[in-house]
């Protein structure tokens, strides 16, 4: 009788290779060869790969529908442009030029926004960290000072006093609406009492003057029964603020509209899960109709209603082109491509699934696909899963939505960062930034003397490497 060798036991996972999460058979992967109407083989002839493809149109007609939506329900609206979401100056601009204002949050994209020629009575100041000078240059442009703690108040006061005049101030608050993640640590917290101290504490001063409430109640709120709770909440304040005769000229509900991407770990597609940009502003519109008395006094209507989003606005506008520069198998047998693009500059594949589509048509069955960035970073991968046909080396894939949060994350870590072009009119493609290169990321540095490279030839000669016991 002859024995039988002994194997080890193996757990494999089981794999249905060509069915989707709903157990749906794909055929064939979603291909795109082209981006409003220009083809991506040509978009990376031109500006190379990786690049970041933005579509004018798209982004216009992205503002246009959401501040209709706004607009055509309450009659005083105004959209603050959130920088930080993208600040590239194309973008911005097209954006000052649909009639939104700019809301910042550090003195750069102060700076940013002065610079691209917004003036100062356009500009939200939002942010914890206001420095003396940026404050008192704001304050004397006249921008909407959105205060974020007791101390930025202090500060603001004594400049005023110094100026002799009364500084009109907003006040941001946190609070629970019961259908978001409270955000605490940004301004001032109703039910602590922080917020009616503050409240007293303008009101009391002869150097300020309250002119707005503000409140950011978080990012991608799935839910629009949050921002019902959060209006409410501001505008019984602001009742309780005018009962003296005091007049706000605005409250500004922030931002945090979600956009069509995919959050990792929500079962839904988006399309899903994501109610419609409507029911947000009905909710919002609905509680300050209901809640501020509005009302035309000596002309003027008020108070206005701000609103601040950043990632409904620009996410689907924006798309990452990249290419296969190699493949792999991962060690339980999965296919994997490595691509130029990683979380250097697609910061947001840590939370989203982003879709991924070939531009070129797809041969074979699809497969459980594993993307990996450039990086020599154990972290950078794109997709730990997606159902993707056998890749080829300069395959180009497309992935959107990409465009908020990513430009102005990228980092130049390892890899330089790519350019940023901008299709618009009828197919014409402008650069809206270039491609880094050495210069470019090494211009802040500087060498001392002794370390230039010819002084380096003159110094000691470094020992030779011995060999252990020889
Ligand atoms: C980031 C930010 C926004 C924009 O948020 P989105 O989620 O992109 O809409 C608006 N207001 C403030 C104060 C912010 O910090």
């Amino acid at each position: 009788m002859t024995k039988m060798t002994w194997q080890a036991p193996r757990i494999e996972s089981m794999t249905l290779p060509s069915l989707n999460k709903f157990g749906r058979r794909r055929l064939a992967a979603d291909a795109q060869s082209a981006i409003d109407g220009v083809s991506v083989e040509t978009l990376v002839e031109r500006y190379g790969s990786p690049l970041y493809v933005t579509s004018e149109s798209r982004l216009r007609a992205n503002i246009r529908r959401i501040t209709q939506a706004f607009s055509s329900r309450y009659p005083k609206v105004i959209h603050g442009w959130s920088y930080k979401t993208n600040y590239n100056g194309a973008v911005c601009s097209i954006l000052h030029q649909e009639g939104s204002w700019a809301e910042v949050v550090s003195r750069f994209e102060y700076e940013k926004a002065r610079a691209l020629g917004v003036p100062g009575d356009r500009i939200v100041f939002n942010g914890p960290n206001k420095p003396r000078p940026i404050l008192e240059r704001a304050i004397a442009e006249g921008a909407l000072i959105h205060v974020d703690h007791a101390d930025e108040l202090a500060l603001i006061e004594a400049i005023a006093e110094e100026r002799r005049e009364r500084v009109p101030v907003t006040l941001r608050l946190n609070f629970k609406t019961g259908y978001s993640e409270p955000w605490s640590r940004f301004g001032f917290n109703l039910e602590s009492g922080a917020a009616r101290a503050a409240i007293k504490r303008v009101k009391g001063s002869r150097h300020l003057r309250l002119n707005g409430l503000h409140s950011h109640i978080g990012t991608f709120i799935l839910d629009p029964r949050a921002y019902a709770a959060a209006a409410s909440t501001l505008c019984m304040l602001a009742r309780e603020i005018e009962a003296d005769g005091t007049r706000l000229s605005y409250i500004d509900i922030g931002g945090g509209l979600p956009s069509n991407n995919a959050l990792q770990g929500i079962y839904l597609p988006p399309e899903q899960s994501t109610p419609d940009l409507d029911e947000y502003a009905e909710a919002i519109c609905r509680a300050f109709l209901d809640g501020t008395a509005y009302r035309l006094e000596n002309g003027e209507e008020r108070p206005a209603l701000v609103f601040e989003s950043g990632r409904a606005v620009i996410d689907d506008a924006q798309s990452l082109i990249t290419s296969v520069v190699g493949r792999k198998e991962t060690a339980d047998g999965r296919p994997a491509a490595i691509l130029d693009a990683g979380l250097n500059a697609l910061f947001t594949a840590l939370w989203y699934d982003h879709p991924v589509r070939l531009a070129s048509p797809a041969r074979g069955e699809l497969r459980d696909t594993v993307l990996y960035g450039p990086l020599c970073m154990n972290i950078d991968v794109l997709r730990h899963s997606v159902q993707l046909p056998p890749l080829a080396v300069g395959d180009r894939l497309v992935i959107a939505p990409v465009g908020a949060y990513n430009t102005t994350q990228s980092m130049q870590f390892i890899e330089y960062r790519p350019a940023v072009v901008l299709i618009h009119g009828d197919r014409e493609v402008s650069l809206i930034r270039a491609a880094e290169d050495l210069e470019v990321v090494c211009a802040q540095e500087r060498l001392p003397a002794h370390l230039a490279p010819a002084a380096r030839q003159t110094a000691a000669p470094v020992p030779a490497l011995r060999v252990a016991g020889g």
